[in-house]
């Protein structure tokens, strides 16, 4: 077989295009192989899709192919333009590359994979390009999955901040609720972060909003109202961390106790703390014994813990109206209580109460950003933002 035939059977091409000519270079270890197109063809107006016949050719010019073996290859060809009546002269659209790139579509794909495995200087390395390309490259990609989802409405959305790596360093974190994907990832927590997401979106897309699960983070609150219409009805906020915080207030209140009690050597509440801090189904059956036991002391503990799952309860209602009354009695519990820990949360949701129980109109809770975010492994900060890794 002939090496233009050969490549030619490589690169799949279909006429009118066809490898003229191969040549390599031992020095510079590169292949540069020459597409050709049939001389009578007739190619598309990229505007409008009319077959018309050639109007004249650009200069020749290049694109990086995948490489062979440590061979980096090279295509060259002359891509020919048309005339169109209505759209002018016009370049026609080749079937190996996407217009203006300097690569292929074989070799875009493949840095993609590459570099969604590696972060962009690693990338860059195995793929043998400059840091800069490499991160346009991706940059593009980026782009173009945002232009197919320009049109797209997301319904629910999960914002969510995500400690990375250090400590005090973080990122927000943007979710499709109902398909389970990362929309978006900025940098820090400040309401600039969510902003630039919304800021992203397409009036229709910002209005098919109907739901915005968070936590009680005032500068997504800001965002969400400044950017979402009406969205202070829209802020759903997550009752995984509601829960969580009333668990901190638990555990607070055992802290303190546990502390009182050993100093007068009551080791009562050793070894207790993840009982507290789970759900009643979830003591383990050989502690369910002990557990009874120490609740049944009377401690301050026991008490934090009854107005804990007595929360978790606010949830099942299946009308708002049911709710909110659960919640006053609840509250009036809360705050008789004598607990400063769980008065403090208490007073929070209820300052927060109304996105609490919007949860009655759009039942939506961020557990699938918490998922998503094992999944996250690596986000690497890069001089221009950051790259994910494994998603
Ligand atoms: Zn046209």
């Amino acid at each position: 077989m002939r090496d233009a035939d050969f490549f030619g059977k490589l690169l799949r091409l279909k006429r009118p295009w066809k490898v003229d000519r191969v040549s390599i270079s031992p020095e510079e270890k590169e292949i540069d192989v020459w597409l050709e197109h049939r001389r009578r063809a007739e190619f598309a107006c990229p505007e409008c899709g009319l077959p018309l016949p050639i109007y004249d050719h650009v200069a020749a010019r290049r694109w990086r192919h995948l490489d062979h073996g440590d061979w980096v290859t090279w295509l060259h060809a002359r891509v020919p333009r048309v005339y169109c009546l209505e759209h002018g002269a016009r370049q026609a659209v080749v079937p190996w590359a996407l217009p203006g790139s300097r690569f292929t579509l074989a070799f875009e794909r493949h840095a993609i994979d590459v570099l969604l495995e590696t972060d962009v200087l690693g990338g860059a390395r195995l793929l043998n390009l400059s840091w800069d390309e490499a991160w346009r490259l991706m940059e593009r990609a980026v782009e173009r999955g945002q232009q197919r989802k320009k049109r797209l409405v997301i319904p629910r959305i999960g914002v969510d901040e995500k400690a990375v790596a250090r400590r005090h360093q973080y990122v927000t974190m943007v979710c499709d609720l109902d398909r389970g994907t990362v929309e978006y990832l900025a940098d820090n927590r400040e309401k600039t972060s969510l902003d630039t997401y919304y800021a992203s979106l397409s009036k229709e897309q910002l209005a098919g909003i109907q739901a915005v699960a968070m936590d009680m983070w005032d500068p997504y609150i800001a965002s969400t109202r400044a950017h979402v219409p009406h969205g202070e009805r829209k802020i759903v906020f997550d009752r995984f961390h509601i829960m969580k915080q009333m668990n901190e207030a638990v555990d607070a209140v055992r802290k303190e106790e546990n502390r009182l009690l050993m100093e007068d050597d009551i080791d009562v509440l050793k070894g207790s703390k993840y009982l507290w801090l789970s759900a009643e189904e979830n003591v383990p059956p050989k502690m369910v014994d002990w557990f009874e036991f120490i609740r049944d002391l009377n401690l301050k503990t026991g008490r934090a813990w009854a107005i804990k799952e007595a929360l978790r309860e606010l949830w099942s209602y299946r009308r708002k109206g049911w709710a909110e009354l659960y919640w006053k009695q609840w509250y009036f519990w809360a705050t008789h209580s004598r607990l400063k820990p769980v008065k403090k949360v208490a007073r929070m949701i209820h300052d927060h109460l109304e996105n609490v129980l919007t949860y009655f109109d759009h039942r939506i809770t961020n557990a699938v950003s918490e998922g998503l975010n094992s999944k996250i492994q690596t986000v690497k900060k890069t001089p221009t933002g950051i790259a994910i890794g494994a998603i």
